[in-house]
């Protein structure tokens, strides 16, 4: 496998010349115990101190941790070190060298969020499958994030967010759907509606859609409305360039009038603010193509009846109509012909949540199977002495632990702008959600019938887990579009 040097691998070779290429093999660790024995042999004058500057002369002593701050902890790390981090993306279809360890703050956010999940979702997780039509279960649950500050997590700080970056979300995220994968895709959801206005907004703009989304006293939820009655996969086709929209957005003075009607988005009804894909005229493909936030009191905006599904009971599905709704020109995203590009770079952030959410679903599943085989006897034995099932929840671990990893490669590739983060992104979410469709059968199957039982969750876990496959772009389209870009 070819690495891309990392950071340290770089300036190590800036101060000794390309010459140095066997330490590409090393790890950053590596490179530092090279660097000591060469030091020891009297080669080189202090190249630990050359090589981590004085700045980190204290990471000398812990060299993995340090790399662990510049790779994983984006939050943390000072803007020198971060833009040191950016200089150095490693070229198009090269592998990346990363550190896996999580640093403190992210590991006191996923505690946080794994209590939450534990404490606010789990005992009424069953009232989600029966009460889910009226969505009152799920009031309490959304305030609550909402005073965690999870609803607004994304958001920058100075609109009342708490900045967390595309790793932060993912580590939040694993944990709430390990519980419950229909709450992870509400929550998921607003924060993937609010990726356009992250991404094009103007401060006013900022200023007026997000900082009530970070609300801490009440549930602000977003809804993202792509998807329409005629074409699904075909909106989140970037070759498609937005040709088979059907929500016509017209100028009208100061204002913007938009009809059309929108399928499936999650939190249709209950949501404080709608992003609205649509088009001035579908013929002039992407050049027509934009993005209007419509809050949810403008006149002319209807909801369907909620959506009856096979899982993720959670996340409140139905139509969105909108009959000539206005909305002020400062509602546009960007401009008239921007649409179909800030779409594709939200989706780029919304597959990789859906990967993770996959994660969360095949863990939650893989943990509660795997206790009920501890104990379970059969054939004069627990289950999970029987070999067969043994090698099946080793198979299983890996492969949750290998998309866990495909999702963070994503988030990072995304947060530092990586020329193929696309591709790395539509990667994680085939590999994740197919994962954890395998990953969830295997679980119904070695509980037998129990695993069948609505008595036990890991049918629930199936069920939620099948949609993932589907949204935020089907995994043969998406499956297609690894293809063309290698
Ligand atoms: C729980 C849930 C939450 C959702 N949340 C949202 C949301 O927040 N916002 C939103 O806008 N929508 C949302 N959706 C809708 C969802 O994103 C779409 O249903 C999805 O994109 C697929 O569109 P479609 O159902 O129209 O299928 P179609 O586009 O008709 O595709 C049908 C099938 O055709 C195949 N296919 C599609 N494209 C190709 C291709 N290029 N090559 C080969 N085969 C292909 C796939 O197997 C696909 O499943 C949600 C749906 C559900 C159930």
């Amino acid at each position: 496998m070819r690495l891309q040097p990392s950071p340290l691998v770089r300036r190590y070779q800036a101060v000794f010349g390309g010459g140095a290429t066997k330490i590409l093999s090393l790890t950053d660790r590596g490179v530092v115990r090279y660097a000591q024995k060469q030091e020891k042999r009297g080669l080189f004058i202090n190249l630990t101190t050359v090589l981590l500057g004085p700045a980190v002369s204290d990471s000398t002593r812990r060299p993995y941790s340090r790399s662990a701050e510049l790779s994983l902890d984006h939050s943390r790390v000072p803007k020198q070190a971060e833009q040191q981090d950016r200089s150095i993306i490693p070229d198009k279809g090269r592998f990346i060298m990363i550190s896996f360890e999580l640093s403190q703050n992210r590991r006191i956010m996923r505690d946080t969020a794994a209590k939450f999940a534990r404490e606010e979702i789990l005992p009424v997780r069953n009232q989600f499958e029966l009460d889910y039509a009226d969505g009152k279960c799920m009031d309490k649950i959304f305030l609550e994030a909402a005073k965690l500050g999870l609803l607004g997590f994304p958001i920058e700080e100075k609109y009342g967010g708490s900045d967390g970056n595309n790793l932060d979300v993912m580590v939040i995220l694993e944990e709430i759907a390990a519980v419950d994968g229909g709450v992870a895709t509400a929550i998921g959801d607003t924060w993937f509606a609010m990726t356009p206005i992250i991404i094009a907004a103007d401060s006013e703009q900022r200023e007026r859609f997000l900082r009530p989304l970070a609300s801490r006293t009440e549930a602000n939820l977003a809804a993202i409305c792509m998807t329409e009655p005629q074409s699904g996969a075909d909106i989140e086709d970037p070759r498609m360039g937005l040709r088979t929209c059907r929500t016509i957005v017209t100028q009208d003075g100061a204002d913007l009038v938009i009809n059309g009607t929108k399928a499936w988005p999650s939190n249709a009804g209950i949501a404080h603010l709608y992003v609205v894909v649509g088009t001035v005229d579908p013929k002039l493909g992407e050049q027509g193509s934009c993005l209007v936030v419509v809050e949810k009191d403008r006149k002319g905006l209807s909801f369907g009846k909620p959506e009856q599904k096979m899982g993720m009971h959670a996340d409140r599905n139905s139509e969105v109509i909108l009959e000539n709704v206005r909305a002020p020109r400062k509602n546009l995203l960007g401009n008239i012909g921007d649409g179909a590009k800030i779409l594709q770079r939200t989706l780029i952030y919304n597959r990789l949540g859906g990967g993770m959410i996959s994660v969360g679903i095949a863990r939650g599943a893989f943990e509660y199977a795997l206790g009920y085989c501890k104990e379970r006897v059969v054939g004069g034995k627990p289950l999970i002495e029987h070999s067969l099932i043994a090698d099946m929840f080793a198979k299983m671990a890996t492969n949750i632990d290998a998309a866990r990893l495909l999702v963070f490669r994503s988030a990072w590739a995304n947060m530092n702008r990586h020329p193929d983060r696309a591709r790395f992104s539509d990667m994680a979410k085939v590999f994740a959600t197919n994962m954890a469709m395998e990953v969830t059968t295997q679980c119904v199957q070695v509980m037998g019938s129990y695993g069948y039982s609505k008595e036990y969750p890991v049918e629930k876990y199936m069920r939620d887990a099948k949609i993932v496959q589907i949204f935020l772009g089907p995994n043969e389209l998406l499956t297609q579009l690894i293809g063309k870009s290698l």
